[in-house]
């Protein structure tokens, strides 16, 4: 995608706590501005799944809601963000950077290719909505696309692939207090990081889907972005 205030493609960060909405705002706004999304979890979800290297060495993290070593973090992205240059395809990412040395690895790494972040769009919402959403989610096994326990109880298969739902083993209560700590004290700070840097835009990430996108469209109107 094309950013026609700076005639460059899209290269967006999304921030925002576990359970913020980052990721199915991401899916709309691939959809919408056809982007790739690069979602870090689903990514390493994705290598525990084949038993990779990769894999084994992340499980551990992740069960805990520990975050995955930094440096195993950027060797990745670095990978990732050079293919989507060569094949000149803008890009979202959820979920990286989650730490200030990722966020520094991020802008050393896009400075190395000659390009600029487009802008880092932070979700907002508050602890208490988060720990709400997280403690009620379920996810897609085949496209992690995650749906919300309701009074009705949940529909047995997704909605949109029709694969099998499931409750991350880091979305239930042991984890999720560990999850918005660690959000805390590591990620947190990238607020006032990107905001320094005049990189930082926000939206409010509380209610519906659809208005949480609607304020999205809106921000990337006002900011030219097509
Ligand atoms: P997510 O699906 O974004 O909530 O990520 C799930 C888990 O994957 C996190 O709790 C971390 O253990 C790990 N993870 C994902 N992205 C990163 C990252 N950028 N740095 C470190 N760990 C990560």
């Amino acid at each position: 995608m094309i950013n026609e205030k700076r005639g460059i493609m899209m290269r967006l960060v999304l921030l925002g706590g576990p359970g913020s909405g980052k990721g199915t705002q991401a899916d709309v706004l691939k959809k919408k501005y056809n982007v790739i999304k690069l979602s870090t979890g689903d990514l390493l979800r994705q290598a525990i799944r084949d038993g990779s290297e990769l894999g084994k060495q992340a499980k551990n993290y992740m069960d805990k809601g520990e975050l995955v070593p930094d440096l195993v973090m950027v060797g990745i992205l670095e990978e990732k963000t050079a293919e989507f240059e060569a094949k000149k395809q803008g890009y979202i990412l959820d979920g990286f950077p989650r730490t200030v040395p990722q966020a520094e690895a991020l802008l050393k790494m896009l400075d190395k290719q000659g390009v600029e972040l487009t802008m880092t769009l932070l979700i907002d919402v508050p602890e208490e909505e988060l720990v709400r959403r997280l403690s009620s989610r379920w996810t897609c096994r085949d496209c992690s696309y995650t749906t919300f326990k309701d009074s009705n109880g949940n529909p047995a298969t997704c909605t949109q692939c029709g694969g099998e739902l499931y409750q991350r083993d880091d979305d239930k209560k042991e984890t999720i207090m560990n999850r918005l700590e660690v959000y805390s004290k590591n990620t947190r700070p990238l607020i006032s990081f990107f905001k320094d840097k005049d990189l930082l835009e926000d939206v409010d990430g509380f209610g519906q889907l659809e208005e949480i996108s609607a304020r999205i469209f809106d921000l990337f109107d006002m900011k030219g972005i097509k």
